[in-house]
């Protein structure tokens, strides 16, 4: 078994070999990608079953999903260990308006939140504009 394979068996993802291939591509990615690009990726694969397979990893906490603002939803893998916690969770994130990519800063953690009594989080969304390092020299 594949170091790949192993760690879907532990996310509890039945490792196909589709959803081996969309988590390799994903893996080689250094930005967040959209679902139109992934379709693009793999031309023999249904839009369907590429957004399924993002949907699984979602659920499973492989993947977390970006709105940068652009209108597309984004998908980045998630750390390892990652639980896609509101609380503990938190990354800021980059969306350069110039090469319009949008990163995740896994290094940079948001403190968590301040909500007011009986405020729940259920999803936050941290999207930093701007020039990216690759488009500021
Ligand atoms: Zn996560
Ligand atoms: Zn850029
Ligand atoms: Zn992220």
């Amino acid at each position: 078994m594949t170091a790949i394979e192993q760690f879907l068996e532990q996310k509890n993802i039945r490792p196909t070999a589709m959803r081996i291939l969309v988590y390799q591509f994903l893996d080689t990615k250094e930005i967040a990608v959209g679902l139109t690009a992934i379709e693009h990726a793999f031309d023999k694969a249904e839009r369907t079953t590429l957004y399924r397979t993002l949907k699984t990893f979602e659920e499973k906490g492989v993947v977390h999903q970006i709105d940068d603002g652009t209108g597309t939803t984004k998908y980045a893998l998630c750390e390892a260990g990652c639980n896609c916690d509101v609380e503990q969770d938190l990354h800021l994130h980059f969306h350069c308006t110039k090469c319009n990519e949008t990163t995740c800063l896994t290094d940079h953690k948001i403190q968590p939140m301040n909500l007011p009594d009986n405020f729940t989080a259920e999803d936050v969304n941290l999207v930093v504009k701007g020039i990216c390092d690759k488009c500021n020299d």
